[in-house]
């Protein structure tokens, strides 16, 4: 990269010739279906270790050896993954991670979610994570997850998705009859408890609305009301992620926070060159609620995991996980907020991203006084630009909106707090966090090129 005194903020694709677009657009091709595939962390964990075993990796519970070259991983209860393959090096002289989350905001059934109201019969829900109320009304949704049974049957459920599915919707008033409704603020306008899925309406001589609709369950699903308590059952966009814009440039998808980094991270992993150093790729769930939990980032199977490959490595002598975390570096895999065209105010235009522009590095994250803030060192961020630049990688480092604005976090404070020098990077995003997200094809194949760069560094 040509080294100048002003710092010239390009737009990716005006050095993308014919060739490299279409590798872009084949790329994301490749990702929109696995947005479609995986619209739940369980779905995307599913795809994730399937692609993962047809090259090569191994359950790392079922190997008792791990040598140079060797490609293990884990699942940790069907929502989470970590995966490694073993470099020569000693893990003690440190690993190269990336680490992304596979859950994404969206609406969860309520363990007794089944009632009817005003002669319908409808479910009721709990959001999950930070959603804007309004933008899931009027709009398909489908429902997917599992039921468990008491005798440990587990029903796997997926409805909405196919074209000749029924799909769900949550129901909003109308504008002739909505002067009360118009008088909230907008973040008041819909309340939680006004998240409830439209599901049937027809009842039968015998049966109510409500018990004709359990009974259309329990004939398809063989699944009782009481077996609501033992579920897992998620409310999502039933619309297909898209190619957006007439040049084709973009994505429009639910989910892209974070499976447009976990996808990158994914791919960087199966492509990236053989390394010294063992590489280790993080697919978590939870972050969307604090990465609490078994399966979020905070849990310790993630140490688990590491140690397993110390000790099948012959390398676990007392206190070498935390050497490991001290001398290893990482790229906390999150989506950043583009500047938003309608939007503009929420920014500060010189250290925003711009979709377009390349993977977005956040050098701290936090809100108010970087409160909560993971803040890289300068001296990992000069290594991580050395590695970009070398790779001609385009990348732009920016913030999450104005200061005092609002704010922020990923897993990145979690692996810092082990010891180890991580920094957010990945893709910016217009509209996170609504049912239809949009990011840059350009971006999502920086990501992708980023990772790899930062897997194959010695
Ligand atoms: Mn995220
Ligand atoms: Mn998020």
């Amino acid at each position: 990269m040509e080294n100048t005194v002003m710092n010239k903020k390009t737009n990716g694709w005006l050095n993308t010739d014919e060739k490299k677009k279409n590798l872009i657009f084949d790329f994301c091709d490749e990702y929109i279906k696995f947005l479609n595939n995986g619209k739940t962390e369980r779905e995307a964990s599913k795809i994730i270790v399937d692609e993962l075993e047809n090259n090569g990796f191994k359950n790392i519970n079922t190997v008792d050896k791990l040598d140079d070259g060797d490609k293990v991983y884990m699942l940790n209860r069907d929502k989470s993954v970590y995966a490694a393959i073993i470099g020569s090096d000693s893990m003690v002289n440190g690993i190269n991670l990336v680490g992304a989350h596979i859950d994404s905001p969206r609406l969860d059934l309520k363990p007794n979610p089944l009632y009817e109201d005003a002669k319908l019969a409808l479910l009721k829900t709990h959001y999950y994570g930070g959603i804007k109320k309004y933008q899931w009304t009027t709009i398909p949704l489908a429902i997917h997850g599992v039921v468990v049974k008491p005798n440990g049957d587990k029903i796997n459920i997926v409805i909405g998705e196919d074209d000749n599915d029924p799909i769900f919707t949550i129901t909003d008033i109308l504008p002739h009859l909505a002067q009360e409704q118009y008088e909230n603020k907008i973040g008041k306008a819909i309340k939680g408890e006004d998240l409830n899925i439209l599901i049937g309406s027809i009842p039968t001589e015998e049966k109510s609305v409500k018990e004709n609709i359990m009974n259309i369950i329990y004939e398809k699903y063989n699944i009782g009301e009481i077996d609501f308590y033992s579920s897992e059952l998620e409310v999502v966009p039933a619309f297909k992620a898209r190619t957006l814009g007439f040049d084709r440039s973009m994505i429009a998808a639910y989910g892209q926070d974070d499976r447009v980094c976990a996808y990158a991270c994914l791919k960087a992993l199966l492509d990236a060159n053989k390394n010294s150093k063992t590489m280790v790729a993080i697919f978590s769930d939870k972050e969307e609620i604090g990465s609490v939990g078994n399966t979020g980032m905070r849990s310790e199977v993630f140490d688990l995991f590491v140690n397993e490959i110390l000790t099948k490595k012959g390398e676990n002598t007392p206190g070498a996980i935390n050497k490991t975390y001290c001398n290893s570096m990482m790229l906390s895999a999150d989506v950043g907020a583009g500047v938003d065209p309608n939007y503009q105010s929420a920014s500060e235009q010189n250290n925003a991203s711009f979709i377009g522009y390349g993977v977005e590095l956040n050098k701290y994250t936090g809100s108010g006084g970087k409160s909560g803030a993971s803040d890289a060192n300068a001296e990992f961020v000069g290594k991580v630009r050395g590695i970009f630049e070398k790779n001609n990688i385009k990348y732009q480092v920016a913030e999450l909106g104005k200061v005092d604005l609002g704010g922020g976090g990923t897993i990145a404070y979690i692996l810092a707090d082990k010891g180890m020098d991580v920094i957010d990077c990945g893709v910016p995003v217009i509209s996170m966090h609504s049912p239809y997200e949009v990011t840059s094809k350009y971006d999502v194949y920086s990501a992708y090129e980023a990772y790899k760069a930062f897997f194959e560094e010695e």
